[in-house]
């Protein structure tokens, strides 16, 4: 007789296993081409080998709060990982962790932040946290005074797949941003689409005019990078530049990355 067992008891035991993994994906600077720092994306093995795709569990474990576990449980070793590299290799390398609505809006969130960063001795200006346009846009008067708190602690703010939301333009200039990360929905057909090129170019201009920084996410050809790179966008991540790889394959890169990175490729 075989049962399988509830979802959500399968995910507290992968935690409890410690089965999660977090993959390194490279963040790289438009103009220069150099490697600026590294988005943190959770895995989950399977049995089978392959890896259980984000999408097909971040979901239910947000609507069960069990994001509040597994989050925490990628800040802390994505930050400590991060430390690592920056101590041995010697690069002002940033490290962006995805916070879904719940762990946003968590009472605890800037706590476990601060231990973590307090533990590994990182700095908060090598940390930058991503939230969707939709969760920032939710609630958006107390997303503002969270946003405020983070910036106080020296972290900086991304906000992730923008364009696909709901966004008030009133609101984005209110937000303390450092980043807009441009969905790769709109860099996908670039540069067959005439829309999205339209698209992605005002929303670069814009985002620059308002002192934000525009990374554009899920760039795949050299004709995508070349038409972004001509439009100011500031960082780019994706297949062309590296893939998400775990910490010994993101390891290797750094390795044979020149140990003296100018201070111009910080993010901010
Ligand atoms: P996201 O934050 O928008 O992450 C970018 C996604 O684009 C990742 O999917 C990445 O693998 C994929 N990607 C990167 N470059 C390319 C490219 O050139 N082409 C294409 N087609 N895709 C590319 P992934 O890893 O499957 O993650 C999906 C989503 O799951 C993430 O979207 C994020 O919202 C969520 N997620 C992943 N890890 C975490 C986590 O630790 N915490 C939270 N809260 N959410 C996470
Ligand atoms: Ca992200
Ligand atoms: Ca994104």
């Amino acid at each position: 007789m075989s049962f399988r067992l509830p979802f959500h008891q399968r995910l507290a035991n992968a935690l409890s296993y410690n089965e999660f993994r977090i993959h390194y994906q490279p963040v790289v600077d438009m103009q220069t081409s150099e490697l600026i720092g590294m988005e943190a994306l959770c895995r989950w093995p399977q049995r089978d080998q392959t890896f259980a795709p984000p999408d097909s569990f971040i979901p239910q474990a947000e609507t069960s709060g069990f994001i509040i576990q597994l989050g925490e449980w990628v800040m802390r070793n994505a930050i400590e990982q991060t430390k690592k590299w920056v101590t041995e290799y010697k690069l002002p390398l940033r490290l962006a962790v995805n916070l879904s609505g719940r762990q946003f809006m968590h009472h605890k969130l800037l706590e476990t932040v601060q231990d973590a960063l307090r533990q590994s001795g990182l700095k908060a200006e090598n940390l930058d946290f991503e939230i969707t346009e939709t969760v920032a846009m939710q609630n958006a008067e107390d997303s503002i005074g969270v946003m405020r708190q983070i910036k106080q602690i020296g972290i900086g703010l991304s906000l992730d797949d923008f364009g696909t939301g709901y966004s008030s333009l009133s609101y984005l200039k209110r937000f303390p941003l450092d980043i807009l990360k441009i969905d790769k929905s709109f860099v996908q057909d670039i540069p067959a689409d005439q829309n999205d090129l339209a698209i992605v170019s005002a929303i670069t201009v814009m985002a620059l005019a308002l002192n934000l920084k525009v990374l554009a996410e899920g760039v795949e050809t050299e004709a995508q990078a070349d038409f972004l790179r001509e439009c100011g966008v500031t960082y780019a991540q994706g297949y062309l530049f590296g893939r998400p790889m775990p910490a010994e394959d993101f390891e290797e890169i750094l390795k044979s990355h020149p140990t003296e990175v100018p201070l111009r490729a910080k993010a901010h």
